[in-house]
């Protein structure tokens, strides 16, 4: 007679959690964390797949029998902040922390992996995929485009964010839009410095500022039938000197909106105003794009499955009537497959995302994990 071995993986997804928090890697260096994740995924007997655009990973659970593939997505950098707190936990890395939980989202994942590692899905197969670089925009994109993801006929994809502000573990979802797309757009304008006694020997920029600045603040005025928004976050001109007209102005805007295509258009139109705004005063322009995102969008069909899971939970909903105004990369993966993103209220007087003295609220690790696994049940029984 043979003795039963227990094989039961032990995983604490709360002192995981603590844990990645005590040692934050920013955006493009996460090498540990990375580490961690595959190691904790190899305890369960799976198999990950590392170095995914990047520090990115993903396991895929193949239940062997046909049937859909489901990618679950957490990310896993953190920012350069430094933590004010006095918990158990605070971070060991000066200047660094998990402002934004991507340690919970990871840990709860985490405990996904392990559940479906004891009690795989009936059907199909489901991935479970582990993000880097997600504040800078840059990781999800980069692991889209890795041969070993894109050869995977996915069909659903879905992720979670934590939200503070709504109440502890209600979803938060909406169909269609649900974070804006963004960029940041700086303008440079360059003319020509003179004495400010004879400025019609230089070549100024501050005709060109001002209209810019006029165009700018009117061009969501275009768009009737989608939220945009544009915000001027800098400008300047010239220098602090009386004895000097200007030879340079630079203005900077974030641009929003709940549209792609409205989102591409602002930004043609802008580099157009720009290009005239060269011819017509004789300027060398430059625009340059930052931190572009994408419009994250849902699919009707997943929200109604999130919130139809959500209900057998007896979890709250909340539907937003308006998307959020922020961005997710996670966008990238609802531009290529049809899926869902939605958040997970982490409190009402949690403290803000991005804030010194947030920290992810480990009572959602099991909301997420239900919610992840009642998708499981519902797409692969
Ligand atoms: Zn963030
Ligand atoms: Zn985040």
């Amino acid at each position: 007679m043979s003795e039963q071995l227990d094989t039961t993986p032990t995983f604490d997804a709360i002192a995981f959690r603590q844990q990645l928090h005590r040692f934050p890697e920013l955006s493009g260096d996460e090498v540990n964390t990375a580490q961690v994740i595959a190691t904790q995924l190899t305890s369960f007997g799976l198999k990950p797949i590392i170095g995914v655009g990047g520090h990115g990973l993903f396991c895929v659970i193949d239940s062997g029998k046909q049937g859909q593939t489901t990618l679950f997505r957490a990310d896993f950098d953190a920012l350069p902040i430094t933590e004010k707190a006095t918990h158990g936990h605070v971070s060991q890395h000066d200047g660094i922390m998990h402002a934004c939980g991507h340690d919970g989202h990871t840990a709860s994942l985490l405990k996904v992996a392990k559940q479906l590692s004891i009690t795989p899905p009936a059907h199909g197969k489901v991935i479970l995929l582990f993000q880097p670089a997600e504040e800078t925009g840059t990781g999800a994109s980069a692991m889209i485009n890795d041969p070993r993801l894109t050869k995977l006929p996915i069909d659903n994809v879905f992720a979670y964010h934590n939200l503070p502000g709504y109440q502890l573990s209600q979803i938060i979802i909406k169909d269609q839009t649900f974070a804006c797309a963004s960029v940041g757009a700086m303008v440079g304008l360059k003319g020509k410095t003179s004495h400010a006694a004879r400025p019609e020997n230089g070549v100024s920029p501050t005709n060109a500022m001002v209209d810019l600045i006029g165009f700018l603040q009117t061009l969501p005025e275009n768009y009737r039938d989608a939220f945009c928004l544009v915000t001027i976050v800098h400008a300047s001109l010239g220098e602090e000197a009386f004895g000097i007209a200007p030879g340079e102005a630079k203005v900077m805007a974030t641009m929003r909106s709940d549209c792609n295509q409205a989102f591409g258009d602002m930004k043609v139109k802008l580099a157009g105003k720009v290009e005239q705004l060269a011819l017509q005063h004789g300027l060398e322009v430059e625009i340059t794009w930052e931190e572009p995102f994408n419009a994250a969008v849902n699919s009707t069909k997943h929200v109604e499955l999130v919130k139809s899971v959500a209900r057998h939970t007896h979890l709250d909903i909340h539907e937003l009537e308006e998307p959020m105004r922020w961005s997710e990369d996670f966008a990238e993966f609802l531009t290529k497959w049809n899926g869902a993103l939605f958040c997970i209220g982490s409190g009402e007087s949690h403290p803000e995302l991005h804030n010194p003295d947030y920290d992810f609220p480990d009572a959602i690790l099991d909301t997420a994990n239900s919610v992840f696994l009642g998708l499981v049940n519902e797409l692969h029984r």
